[in-house]
């Protein structure tokens, strides 16, 4: 398989949204056995993160968490104003690497990928690659 394929996220203004069943499905159509899985926000104000996808208050106190860590402050001198969500972003980071083996995702039980958005809302885009390996 060359090249990589998209997922598209429509955020919220911060948002954490679940994306591992459209990561699932573009490790279903590789035909990848076994690998590794890239995927990859293509933005410096929306990161990538595993966590927990069984009770939707984790990603709420998440987003609350970051925003007591980060907090916009009037110091920042980025013109565009949004120095908070850089920050947060780069604490995230841009990607997570999982393990593909028999042609599934090697997740935990109560993990989950998400798009994490500091800056919305937006059209965000997310790189997806998977490695035969
Ligand atoms: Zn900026």
């Amino acid at each position: 398989m060359s090249g990589y394929r998209t997922v598209e996220v429509d955020t919220g203004r911060t948002s954490m949204t679940d994306i591992t069943d459209r990561v699932r499905d573009i490790v279903s159509d590789s035909g990848v056995g076994d690998g590794i899985c890239v995927v990859f926000s293509m933005h410096t104000t929306a990161g990538i993160t595993i966590n927990e996808n069984a009770d939707p208050d984790v990603q709420t106190d998440m987003l609350h968490g970051l925003d007591m860590a980060f907090p916009d402050r009037p110091e920042f001198r980025h013109m565009e104003g949004n120095s908070h969500a850089h920050l947060r972003t780069s604490c995230v980071g841009p990607s997570v690497t999982v393990i593909v083996s028999d042609g599934e995702l090697v997740l935990g039980t109560w993990q989950g990928i998400y798009l994490c958005e500091f800056d919305g809302p937006r059209r965000r885009r997310v790189a997806v690659k998977v490695v035969e390996g």
